[in-house]
């Protein structure tokens, strides 16, 4: 499937529908009010009709958070090689109501790591 920001200058292609998105309390992702669908960046595809994301990046340096430079709409995170993992995180805030009225919300306490 795919999602888009608002402006329809950024598109993500996923392989389905995500079962389940995380609802994280931390700093960031609480102002973000993300929803995060996890991937490896392989399975995902990202394009641009006008121009790059731009990002936002804080504290370890681990996570990069792209928001799309026309909109603002924060699309996904990726992590850095500082990070021990390689992962692609989807905002489902992109996908429409419908979409994500189907999907499961996991709350994950990043707060308190
Ligand atoms: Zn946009």
């Amino acid at each position: 499937m795919e999602i888009t920001c608002h402006c329809d200058n950024v598109r993500i292609e996923l392989p389905s529908i995500p079962k389940e998105v995380g609802k994280c309390n931390c700093s960031i992702c609480s102002r973000y009010s993300a929803l995060w669908a996890y991937y490896s960046p392989d399975e995902i595809t990202i394009s641009y009709a006008k121009e790059k994301t731009v990002f936002y990046i804080w504290g370890d340096k681990e996570v990069e958070f792209h928001r799309c430079s026309i909109c603002g709409c924060v699309t996904h995170y990726i992590t850095t090689p500082k990070c021990d993992e390689d992962m692609l995180a989807v905002n489902m805030r992109m996908a429409e109501n419908d979409v994500l009225k189907g999907i499961f919300v996991r709350d994950i306490d990043g707060a308190s790591r």
